[in-house]
């Protein structure tokens, strides 16, 4: 008898989700990416979308659990008494200029009106730290930064004064909402940006790389991009530092597991004094920090960045 092995297992969901992994056609702004940081970066999606490097079987995971984390957040809201509507045809467009949507739900308010949710499957660690639209606008994480430009679009497109963002901790499940009110200044930065992207496809000409050169690291069409950027010629060669900062990178997943977990584990600790969980006591101690001022001085930060 053939006893089927885990590894055989575990090469066909890898196999499986290599399938999915397509690179798909990009002919306009679409809400969800209208926030991109770099134009340059649109241009191209919208001229080359063909070109962009696929995504790996890694983020393809990170796609799948995102989307079913709309179900689990949709029962969340549920239970707790919200009447929610998912229809499944909810695609729109903005005509001039031209941005596509498609929203995820709309929960009743207590007047009956709709509003829109944009829900978002986010890391125990941003889900600590994001709490405000302000929070989103300052991520170091630049898909972060685009989400407000996302919603907003929908708040312009049906005139609605205010929609929420629910956020799912990945880890733990929790759902929590954000809530964002329409700011007409931000949707119109929006449009003029859109309509720049549309006129530099008109006449042929890229728009600048963006200043943030960390956004260029994994940017999937760095290849095409054309933009080198220059090291300062008196940059020293150093094998030593080199090695170290590989070392710095390899662990960082780690670090940041590590603060994903300690994160977890507070917030499942919550605001219980003791907690028993079968290897473990858990004690929440309350500490008085003492305020004090940090005296004023000179700090310097390293900026690593790959080659
Ligand atoms: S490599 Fe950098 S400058 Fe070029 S498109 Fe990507 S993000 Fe923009």
């Amino acid at each position: 008898m053939n006893l089927v092995t885990a590894q055989e297992i575990n090469e066909r969901i890898a196999a499986a989700k290599q399938k999915k992994i397509k690179v798909y056609p990009c002919r306009n702004l679409r809400a969800s990416n209208i926030g991109h940081p770099c134009e340059r970066f649109l241009y191209l999606l919208l001229t080359r979308w063909e070109e962009q490097q696929p995504h790996d079987v890694g983020l393809q995971n990170v796609f799948d659990l995102g989307n079913t984390l709309e179900t689990h957040t949709i029962n969340n809201l549920k239970e707790a008494g919200y009447e929610v509507i998912t229809p499944t045809q909810w695609s729109f467009q903005i005509n001039d200029p031209l941005i596509t949507g498609r929203e995820d739900l709309r929960i009743k308010d207590e007047n009956g009106e709709l509003i829109p949710v944009e829900v978002k499957g986010i890391s125990p660690f941003e889900f600590s730290k994001l709490n405000t639209v302000e929070d989103f606008l300052h991520s170091k994480r630049y898909y972060i930064r685009q989400y407000p430009a996302q919603l907003l679009v929908y708040l312009y497109h049906f005139a609605k004064m205010y929609g929420f963002f629910a956020l799912t901790n990945k880890l733990t499940g929790e759902t929590k909402m954000i809530r964002m009110d329409f700011d007409w200044d931000m949707a119109d930065g929006l449009l003029k940006k859109a309509e720049r992207i549309y006129k530099a496809i008109e006449y042929k000409k890229e728009p600048d790389a963006v200043e943030d050169m960390a956004m260029c690291d994994g940017c999937k069409l760095a290849h095409i991009c054309g933009i080198h950027r220059a090291i300062e010629p008196d940059v020293e060669l150093d094998g030593e530092l080199n090695d170290l900062i590989n070392q710095k990178y390899d662990l960082k997943k780690y670090a940041d597991q590590y603060a994903e977990v300690d994160s977890a584990i507070k917030s499942k600790v919550g605001e219980r004094e003791k907690v028993i969980t079968g290897d473990y006591l858990v004690q929440r101690k309350c500490i008085q920090k003492k305020s004090y001022m940090v005296p004023e001085r000179t700090e310097y930060r390293l900026q690593i960045q790959k080659i």
